[in-house]
């Protein structure tokens, strides 16, 4: 029996993991669920899966959702907060977390599970562009297994089996070539991107997910983080590294070998396929996911990405390039403009020219500890705040 905690359960991942989960009682035990601020949906969860402990973020919904799970002779133990988060993540009797909380507030419990050795689902791609090698570290140092959920990740991990752990270079590796959907403004014309509503921007044509990942889809900042995730889990530099849009989202990623071969993984596009695979691995599980059907599908386009429609992609491969805080200082920026758009406050088209502002006046430096790259997200997050501040009042 494999005792799992799912960090984020409420949340887009954390539900299509549960789905995943119910179809194989047999296998699968929830140890721990944690929402944020959805106390009721958790509380629902709580129901069906009877975990032994859930999370809160605060300690009102700590009492409400007592209340709730009592009222419905439910014995799971309620706590609130981060150490909480990082508690049910390194727990002696959990053989796997589902790192699936939305942006740098998954960090520390992430960073939690991989330092008691668990096996890892990484969904929360944030905690791992903001730490980067300190985050591979603590994977290597205590046995932890790495197993990205991720789509694109996901798929290229299976297609490069006998490169887990080497560098790609010397696996034969010649490039990793991450597909990209687009988005929903893939071909709208760029000068009307100023009145797009968030509702619009979170409409994806391919995936149903969660309003932040939906947004960076939108500009394209998701396929950055992508790249710099893929660059940490795979050891390839930048230059080894190709996005190439595929508005079908059937082909999850490729990689393309010395000799000319190319393996690709497909699949339709439901995230319960890399979670099952995840979970499972090395063996195989049913996910629910009905199996691709090509005729139907009929037919594959590629093109490459216009850097100057998507200028979050260019401002995530300069920020890998750059090394050291600057992608925390990219994700900090990010997640506060994301934010700041979904709220109103700013148009989409601002949403970069915040992110290059904080580059641009935050200086990066080593990303030499935790709390190094913690520092560098709370200067990020300042400086973004301060400059959304100052164009609104402008
Ligand atoms: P979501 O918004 O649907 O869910 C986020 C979850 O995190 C919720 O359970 C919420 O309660 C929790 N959460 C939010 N803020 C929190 C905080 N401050 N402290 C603790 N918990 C908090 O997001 P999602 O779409 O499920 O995405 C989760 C992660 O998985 C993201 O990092 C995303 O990039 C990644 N991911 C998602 C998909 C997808 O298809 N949805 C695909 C690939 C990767
Ligand atoms: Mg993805």
């Amino acid at each position: 029996m494999q005792y799992i905690t799912i960090l984020g359960a409420t949340g887009s991942i954390g539900v299509s993991t549960l789905d995943v989960l119910a179809r194989h009682p047999e296998q699968y035990s929830v140890y721990a669920l944690s929402a944020h601020s959805r106390v009721a949906e958790l509380a629902a969860q709580c129901l069906q899966f009877r975990p032994q402990r859930a999370v809160v973020g605060t300690a009102d919904g700590a009492l409400e959702l007592t209340r709730l799970l009592r009222g419905q002779g439910v014995a799971t133990q309620v706590e609130y907060g981060v150490e909480a988060l990082c508690a049910i993540a390194s727990a002696p009797q959990v053989t796997g977390v589902m790192a699936a909380i939305v942006g740098a507030a998954g960090l520390a419990p992430t960073l939690a599970a991989a330092r008691a050795g668990k096996k890892v689902l990484l969904a929360n791609k944030e905690a791992l562009v903001m730490s980067g090698q300190l985050f591979i570290d603590a994977v290597h140092d205590n046995g932890a297994v790495l197993l990205p959920i991720d789509s694109e990740h996901n798929a290229i991990f299976q297609c490069m089996p006998h490169a887990h752990g080497r560098a790609p270079g010397a696996a034969g590796v010649a490039k990793i070539v991450l597909t990209a959907s687009g988005g929903p403004f893939l071909t709208r014309d760029v000068e009307t991107l100023d009145t797009v509503t968030p509702d619009q921007a979170c409409k994806h044509p391919t995936w149903a997910m969660g309003r932040k990942i939906s947004v960076d889809s939108a500009t394209m900042m998701n396929k950055g983080l992508e790249v710099i995730e893929a660059h940490w889990l795979f050891g390839a530099p930048a230059e080894q590294i190709e996005v190439l849009i595929h508005p079908q989202s059937v082909i999850h990623s490729m990689v393309s070998y010395v000799d000319g071969s190319v393996l690709a993984q497909l699949g339709n596009p439901d995230m319960r396929t890399p979670i099952a695979h995840a979970l499972a691995y090395p063996q195989r599980i049913a996910s629910g996911v009905a199996q691709l059907d090509l005729a139907q599908v009929a037919t594959l386009q590629f093109e490459r990405p216009d850097f100057r429609r998507f200028p979050c992609l260019a401002l995530a491969f300069d920020a890998l390039r750059a090394g050291g805080t600057a992608p925390a200082l990219l994700n900090a920026a990010n997640e506060v403009a994301v934010q700041a758009f979904l709220d109103g406050q700013i148009g989409f088209r601002q949403i970069d020219r915040v992110i290059a502002h904080v580059i641009e006046t935050v200086p990066h430096g080593a990303a030499s500890s935790i709390e190094a790259v913690m520092e560098q997200d709370r200067l990020a997050r300042a400086a973004a705040h301060a400059y959304i501040a100052q164009r609104l009042a402008a």
